[in-house]
């Protein structure tokens, strides 16, 4: 059997198993480094798993193993790799972002399978991305953070100066389940279907997705993530076409195949992968 944690900022899911068809999973929330790693540990001495892949929340650097500068507090500079090889005793570990994890999983099982360039969204608390170019997960300096590009905002128009503390009217700031919620004074659920913030949710969106379709050229953008729950792909898409214009043609956007499930199983695609691998 092979292991997966997809560590979430807020929640923690464990898997077991070699894929869909037996996928075993636990969820339990993100609390402090000790107590989240306690309950992993105890997933994991029921669960013998002969190597695991995580999936995390970020900023990580990858080739250390470790998280970066979150703003959770008891989470920076957290030894992911280390302390998890200490409280579960797996020893072979692969770690990445939570959206390469789930580009894995659909690119393996899902809405990309056979399909060599594509990208892999989430719009929920945050926003974030991964990328699959010519086979193989987008790394670069660790990882992309696509959520954090600059935005073209009218400002008489959503004078709303963006909720991110980096950066301010990123997408991330203008366009997450956070920012919705900060604009609007109510969570995105609780807004209606014809408020104007899923227009302006859209328009942000597509902006993204045509900055992401002109420097990668993905044949398949997937996008899932709370905030997708309250939006139109054909509205998503057809706002897109407008900004390409033409000049080139525009990707599919389409939902995850695999719903939640695609990070854990893409945590366990990683997993395989390092069994897989020679032994560096
Ligand atoms: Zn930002």
């Amino acid at each position: 059997m092979f292991g997966a944690i997809e560590a979430g900022g807020t929640n923690f899911v464990c898997g077991a198993g070699t894929g869909p068809l037996d996928l075993i999973k636990e969820e339990f929330p993100t609390r402090s480094p000790a107590e989240t790693l306690e309950r992993a540990a105890a997933f994991f001495a029921s669960h013998q798993v002969q190597a695991l892949g995580v999936g995390c929340f970020g900023p990580i650097d990858i080739a250390l193993g470790r998280i970066t500068t979150t703003p959770k507090i008891a989470w920076q500079q957290f030894e992911m790799v280390a302390e998890l090889r200490r409280a579960t005793g797996v020893q072979r570990i692969a770690f990445d972002t939570d959206v390469n994890a789930s580009a894995m999983g659909e690119g393996r099982w899902g809405a990309a399978i056979g399909i060599s360039d594509f990208l892999y969204l989430t719009v929920g608390t945050g926003i974030g991305g991964g990328a699959m170019v010519n086979g193989g997960l987008l790394h670069g300096k660790s990882h992309p953070e696509m959520g954090h590009i600059p935005i073209r905002r009218d400002a008489a128009r959503d004078p709303f100066p963006g909720a991110c503390y980096a950066h301010g009217d990123c997408l991330e700031g203008l366009a997450s389940g956070f920012a919705v919620e900060k604009r609007w004074g109510l969570p995105g659920r609780e807004l209606p279907a014809e408020h104007e913030a899923w227009q302006l949710e859209t328009e942000y969106l597509a902006q993204a997705l045509a900055a992401f379709t002109y420097t990668l050229a993905p044949v398949k953008i997937i996008i899932g993530g709370g905030v997708m729950h309250a939006l139109s792909y054909a509205r998503l898409t057809e706002q897109l076409h407008k900004l390409l214009n033409g000049y080139v043609a525009a990707p599919d956007v389409v939902p995850p195949a695999l719903g939640e499930d695609a990070g854990v199983l893409g945590a366990i695609a990683m997993a395989q992968a390092i069994v897989a691998a020679p032994q560096a």
